[in-house]
């Protein structure tokens, strides 16, 4: 029997990124989401970027202290160092298994995107299997288009899009979520390229992270 603080039907979500640096891009479209949809947990996921690909201006230690200071003392973050501390090549889907295995079957578990990147989804590794895992809730996002590029992506997206939030929690896996979340026209590029030019990042980033970049000559 499962005691009455069970949390075996309380959705979480993990978010990953790159985070070279993390900004109010990726910050407020993801409270909004949790607020929309009703999560009381995101775990922050920076990625390992592996050798063969371009590599973030940051190294992994830095991402992940900008990371750090972003979130302090705010309840609904977490941050989860797992790909990073990887020495071989790992995809998202090898983490959505681990933390499958470890949640157990039943969890309700949720990895959140920005519209950008499920433009791009058909392009991970091993992409079909995603919502064998977890659902893809969806933030969205400037710029980019509201409809897949395929006809074959469009249907896949219909065929696993709900439209109450409440379902999430109904199921471990499988739907996909399209959220009314802010729309911010923030990138860490932008805020590279603006870092380069000696242009002020305010309201772009929280002041801590500025404060670091400043402190370790980043994005200089
Ligand atoms: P870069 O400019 O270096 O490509 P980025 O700003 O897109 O970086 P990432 O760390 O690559 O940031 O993104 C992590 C996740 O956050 C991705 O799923 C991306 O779609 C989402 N995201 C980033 N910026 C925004 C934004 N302004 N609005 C909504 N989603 C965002």
């Amino acid at each position: 029997m499962q005691n009455e603080c069970s949390n075996a039907t309380q959705l979480t979500a993990l978010f990953g990124g790159t985070f070279d640096p993390i900004h109010y891009g990726h910050l407020k479209p993801v409270t909004a989401m949790a607020n929309e949809v009703g999560l009381q947990n995101v775990t922050l996921l920076p990625n390992h970027v592996p050798p063969h690909r371009p590599q973030p201006e940051a190294n992994a230690q830095q991402r992940l202290k900008m990371v750090e200071l972003a979130i302090q003392g705010n309840p609904l973050f977490s941050v989860d160092e797992r790909e990073l501390h990887r020495t071989i090549p790992s995809y998202t889907i090898d983490t959505l298994e681990e933390v499958r295995r470890e949640r157990g079957a039943n969890a309700p578990l949720a990895f959140i995107i920005g519209q950008d990147s499920l433009l791009t989804l058909h392009k991970w590794h091993r992409w079909e299997e995603i919502l064998h895992y977890c659902h893809l809730l969806v933030c969205a996002r400037p710029g980019y288009s509201d409809r897949l590029d395929t006809p074959e992506s469009q249907q896949w997206l219909e065929k696993h899009q709900v439209f109450d939030a409440k379902r999430l929690s109904q199921q471990p896996h499988g739907y996909i979520y399209l959220a009314d979340t802010p729309l911010l026209a923030i990138s860490a590029t932008d805020i590279r390229q603006r870092r380069h030019q000696g242009i002020s990042c305010d309201d772009l980033l929280p002041r801590a992270v500025q404060r670091y970049i400043e402190l370790q000559g980043l994005y200089r």
